[in-house]
């Protein structure tokens, strides 16, 4: 098991891990919840029915929730469905997604006491940063002192796409922002989701200053599962909770 605790402060706490098997998601609505996600509610000191997890689609819906949708895809079916995103602004209840080569991206807003826990892949050029900001402001946060955490991804230099993805991406930035996004090396494409998201954040009016990386790679590291170096069914979970 590879973990890498990512934020530890005075008010908040998260982090990304391969689990020991990768396995997140229970085959049945009554199944009991996975061995991965209860030896992480020992690690965090929190009960199961604290931590929430949607059903993600690759999509840029962000969900606000609280302690009624605790254990929802954790020890009960999953009501958040088609959901890439959440915000909480109640302590003590980790929000928690899967990704396997995508971004998570970790909000946080000290002041008003609000956070939010992404999971960006292709859309982290599109429209899911600009949902969670506007979710967090829902819940009282101000942008201009949301704080940005970009966890381990597949790095610009390992995220090959095809031209149909430049095309697609291509009415959300510049042509100059598009030549920083996107690199051409050997014939190949590339998509740095890095610095699509610092481009999008930007936008949102979370500034440099205000933004965080941690620079590991899930198709160069091993120790974390990747769709792309052919992981299937196992992936790795980012998680999040205020304190
Ligand atoms: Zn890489």
């Amino acid at each position: 098991m590879k973990e890498i605790i990512v934020k530890d402060d005075a008010f908040a706490y998260g982090g990304f891990t391969s689990g020991g098997s990768g396995i997140w998601t229970r085959q049945q609505p009554d199944d009991p919840p996975v061995d991965d996600y209860i030896a992480l509610g020992r690690r965090l000191g929190r009960e199961l029915s604290e931590v929430v997890r949607p059903y993600q689609a690759n999509g840029s819906r962000v969900a606000a929730v609280g302690r009624e949708h605790g254990g929802s895809g954790v020890i009960k079916d999953n009501e958040l469905k088609r959901v890439d995103g959440l915000v909480t602004a109640e302590r003590g209840i980790v929000l928690s997604i899967i990704a396997a080569d995508c971004v998570p991206v970790y909000l946080t807003e000290p002041v008003s006491g609000v956070i939010g826990l992404l999971h960006c892949g292709r859309q982290a050029a599109g429209d899911i940063l600009r949902s969670g900001a506007e979710q967090m402001k829902a819940l009282g946060a101000c942008p201009q002192r949301i704080h940005m955490h970009i966890g381990p991804h597949i790095c610009g230099d390992c995220y090959e796409v095809g031209e149909d993805v430049r095309a697609e991406l291509a009415g959300n930035f510049s042509p100059a922002e598009l030549k920083a996004v996107f690199s051409l090396r050997g014939g190949k494409l590339y998509l740095d989701l890095s610095k699509a998201l610092k481009l999008r954040a930007a936008a949102e009016g979370i500034t440099d200053d205000r933004i965080t990386e941690t620079r590991v790679c899930t198709f160069c590291d091993s120790s974390f599962y990747s769709y792309r170096r052919g992981d299937r069914g196992r992936q790795n979970l980012a998680f999040l909770m205020m304190k």
